[in-house]
């Protein structure tokens, strides 16, 4: 009785291969050692073989079997050992460590000889070469303990833990196992027990699987009745993501033993997945930590896990990166009994193991995950167990798909509450990850999904922060065009960046910027304070190029800014679309060019979940786009569009008008003066005939009548001319202001007749839903028309509709401008964020 409650108070202590990788870190380990057999009775511990030492002794594996005996490499690690056994990891010792150490060389040495002889390396050699790894750590975690002052002594694992002759992925004989510990382990002595590796019953050296240290852990604790196993890694626990794929991921603070298992059963490497079964047999609750930040609380899994109160049936996401998807399918599956327990016979057999079942709800059809290296052969199997069926045609061949990973959320309790699937179907289907097969409910606590492999992160990532950052989103800009817009856009969003994170959980982060010479990508965001100097230090730039590498990136919310004025980068939003990323755009060629491409892209943003946003291309940063959409779609019917859409023709015709209609001193003022102020003013593009053409105003309408359910061709707008041929024939900008001052007495004459009837002249646009007509003209306007009293500059869109028939809805302000363009993009990717929320 007396030795069972000393073995309560023990303690496992668990190190990984990334807390050993350096003498500094074994120490480190060793000080936490330390201070637990200070505090209380001596721990036990289980180390893994210093990080990377795995890895290396498989290549130098790899090459025997190829004859080979990598010298070098060899020497390399037993030098990696002899030289950390110096310092604070020895004392009086060091001598014996050198040699026990020097021992292990020898005859990893001797055996790596052999095998390179033979040029083969069977799995029993092999694991008999890779258990030197943890073998050589634990002779020096023992003596850097004995430093320290505690007695300390390493065991040999392939005494302790029994397993069959699987080389390469043994099975513990937990019985026997659990007999040798409870023998061998010695009160009042720390033992040191090397992970990962056993032997079978005639004593050959086994090993466990890749990590499989944490199952040694595991055994050890539930074998000595342990308070508790600590399996001391890199990172804060069993996050709710794989930190290296979900930077948002963070450590769950309890969990139960089927959550972790599941978590490991579907890749979450932190712990070995059979690692939960001995601890959950004996009770004993596993304790993952940091050995970086031994203060920081890490996760306890245990029968009782987070408990009910916590409200939060999700505890994590993981994934399993490349499965192969088999398939059967068929009308002969209708209804017959047996179908899935064949199936899984036939699998069986062939030794393919399932990790995931999904049957078709018309159960036409049941697919199976396995690992892609056993796909082949369990295609070949399930082909014979239903070649009857096959050879009636009631069952087709079995298909495979591969390149594909499974994504699983897990959690108590799960999928019996509602909601949590939609979230994650939502999630995805936003960022255009194709939802291959589904398994919900097969266990009780998980949501499986089988996507591409290439959408694995990108899933990972908006699947985790969908279910975990509720409230919080991120959207992954990449802005093209730096000209005014594009820049004053970076500037305002990085003014803004800090209060739209803390106030509206609103993250924008900038991956990826372009002007038309260098473009420059970050992932992880570019740091807004700096983003001319990040753009001008990329690389070459085009608009295929930057289009390609943003698809390339595969990120979450990922929208695209063209803030250029061409059609390189409009000839390209389909790809994006496609890809699912959205656009938002200020750039109005893509949706004013044929009426074949507008439908296109509005199909494709619709069918990909993707916004295609483009609130500036009438009225700048005025809410016209977004007024004429809410209209149509809450129902209203548009009747007639009317305003003045260009600023430029609302300042040249409004300070020409004026000069009349105040009588001020400026009642002489001439056209081509107006326009050569205008210019000056830069209210007009460097030749002021861009403008006056009406080319920017036919873009507009044809914009605004398609939003208002027209379909017209580009030629169908019609512009009435503003100028004399003279005038848009003149080569050069100076002739075209001869030619202008010639026609002067022209736009006299124009101004005077309508300043009789009380009139002022303006640049109106007109789109006539009832004649599915659009036009640009000059007209003569009175005090009744909304137009009359215009600030020149100003735009003015006026919406005659069902519902505002008589007095129409009116929308006025100033509609030209890099700062209120970019104001109103800015607004545009908040609306985009919050629909993502
Ligand atoms: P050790 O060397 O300590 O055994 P491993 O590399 O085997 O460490 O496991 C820890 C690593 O597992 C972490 O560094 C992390 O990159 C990875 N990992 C994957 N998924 C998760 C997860 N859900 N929680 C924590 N770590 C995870
Ligand atoms: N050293 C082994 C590996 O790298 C076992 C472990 O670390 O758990 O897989
Ligand atoms: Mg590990």
């Amino acid at each position: 009785m007396a030795e069972m409650i000393g073995r309560r108070a023990n303690v496992v202590m668990k190190f990984g291969g990334s807390s050993l990788r350096t003498a500094d870190r074994i120490a480190h380990a060793a000080d936490l050692v330390a201070a637990q057999a200070r505090a209380g009775a001596p721990p036990t511990v289980v180390v893994s073989a210093m990080g990377g030492v795995t890895d290396t002794l498989l290549a130098l594996v790899a090459s025997a079997a190829e004859e080979r005996l990598d010298a070098e490499a060899l020497g390399a690690l037993a030098a990696r050992h002899r030289d950390a056994a110096t310092g604070r990891l020895v004392s009086d010792d060091r001598e014996a460590v050198l040699t026990d150490l020097a021992a292990l060389a020898e005859r990893l040495g001797d055996l790596l000889r052999g095998m390179a002889a033979l040029g083969e390396a069977s799995p029993r050699a092999t694991d008999r070469a890779l258990s030197y790894g943890e073998r050589a750590s634990a002779v020096l975690m023992a003596s850097a303990l004995r430093a320290r002052g505690v007695h300390a002594q390493a065991l040999d694992a392939a005494a302790l833990v029994r397993t069959d002759s699987a080389f390469g992925g043994a099975h513990v004989d937990a019985p026997e196992t659990t007999r040798r510990i409870r023998a061998a382990v010695q009160p009042g002595t720390v033992a040191v027990i090397p992970g990962f590796t056993g032997a079978d019953a005639q004593g050959r050296t086994t090993t466990l699987g890749r990590g499989g240290s944490d199952l040694t852990a595991s055994l050890v604790g539930a074998a000595l009745g342990a308070e508790r196993i600590e399996i001391w890694t890199d990172v804060d626990g069993v996050l709710t993501a794989d930190p290296r794929l979900v930077e948002d991921a963070f450590p769950i603070p309890q969990m139960t033993y089927a959550e972790a298992a599941e978590m490991a059963h579907f890749g979450a490497k932190v712990l070995f997945p059979p690692t939960m079964a001995p601890a959950l047999a004996a009770g004993v609750p596993i304790h993952v930590r940091n050995t970086f930040r031994p203060d920081a609380p890490g996760t306890v899994v245990s029968a009782r896990g987070a408990g009910a109160d916590a409200g939060h049936p999700v505890r994590g996401v993981a994934s399993v990166p490349g499965v192969a998807l088999l398939t059967l399918s068929g009308g002969g599956l209708f209804g017959t009994p047996g179908v899935a327990a064949r199936l899984f016979t036939a699998l069986g057999r062939a030794g393919v193991s399932v990790a995931l079942i999904t049957q078709g709800s018309s159960e036409n059809s049941i697919s199976v995950a396995v690992a892609p290296e056993q796909a082949e052969a369990g295609r070949v199997a399930v082909d014979a167990e239903f070649s009857p069926e096959i050879a009636r045609g009631t069952v087709a061949p079995v298909s495979v798909e591969t390149d594909l990973s499974i994504l699983a959320v897990v959690g108590e309790g799960m999928p019996q509450t509602p909601g949590i699937a939609g979230r994650v179907f939502a999630a995805l289907g936003h960022n255009g990850v194709n939802v291959r097969a589904v398994a919900q409910g097969s266990s009780e606590r998980n949501i499986s999904v089988v996507v591409s492999a290439a959408d694995r992160a990108k899933a990972l990532a908006v699947v985790h922060d969908g279910l975990f950052l509720s409230g919080a989103v991120r959207l992954n800009l990449f802005v093209v065009g730096t000209g005014l817009v594009g820049a004053a856009l970076l500037d305002q969003i990085a003014v803004q960046a800090a209060t739209l994170r803390a106030e509206r959980g609103l993250e924008l982060r900038l991956a990826g910027v372009s002007n038309s010479r260098t473009m420059a990508f970050d992932a992880r965001g570019i740091d807004l304070a700096a983003w001319r100097a990040a753009r001008d230090a990329g690389e070459p730039a085009s608009a295929e190029a930057f289009v390609d590498r943003a698809i390339a990136l595969n990120l979450p919310n990922a929208v695209v800014v063209d803030a250029t004025a061409g059609a390189d980068v409009p000839a390209l939003y389909a790809r994006l679309l496609e890809a699912s990323l959205s656009v938002s755009t200020p750039n109005k060629v893509a949706l004013s060019g044929p009426q074949a491409d507008y439908d296109r892209l509005k199909a494709l943003a619709a069918r990909r979940g993707a916004h295609l946003r483009y609130e500036t291309n009438v009225g700048a940063g005025l809410p016209v786009v977004s007024t004429l959409g809410d209209l149509v779609s809450s129902g209203d019917r548009i009747r007639r569009i009317e305003g003045v859409l260009s600023g430029s023709l609302s300042f040249i015709f409004a300070t020409f008008s004026a000069a009349v209609g105040g009588g001020a001193p400026g009642a002489t003022v001439r056209f081509s003066s107006v326009v050569r102020e205008a210019q000056a003013l830069g209210y007009t593009e460097p030749d002021p005939r861009d403008d006056l053409s009406g080319a920017d105003v036919r873009r507009k309408l044809l914009i605004l009548a398609r939003d208002a359910g027209l379909r017209l061709e580009p030629e169908a707008a019609t512009v009435r001319p503003v100028l004399p041929a003279a005038c848009t024939q003149a080569p050069t900008v100076g002739a075209f202001y001869d030619q202008l001052e010639a026609h002067d007495d022209h736009f006299d004459a124009l101004r005077r007749d309508a300043a009789a009837q009380g009139r002022v002249l303006r640049a109106l646009a007109v789109v006539d839903a009832e004649a599915g007509a659009a036009s640009l003209s000059v007209e003569a306007v009175g005090p009744g028309h909304p137009a009359f009293a215009l600030d020149a500059g100003d735009n003015l869109v006026t919406f005659c509709t069902d519902r505002y028939p008589d007095r129409p809805l009116v929308v006025r302000g100033p509609g030209a401008g890099a700062e209120v363009t970019a104001a109103g993009v800015f607004a545009e990717l908040v609306q985009i964020g919050g629909t993502i929320r």
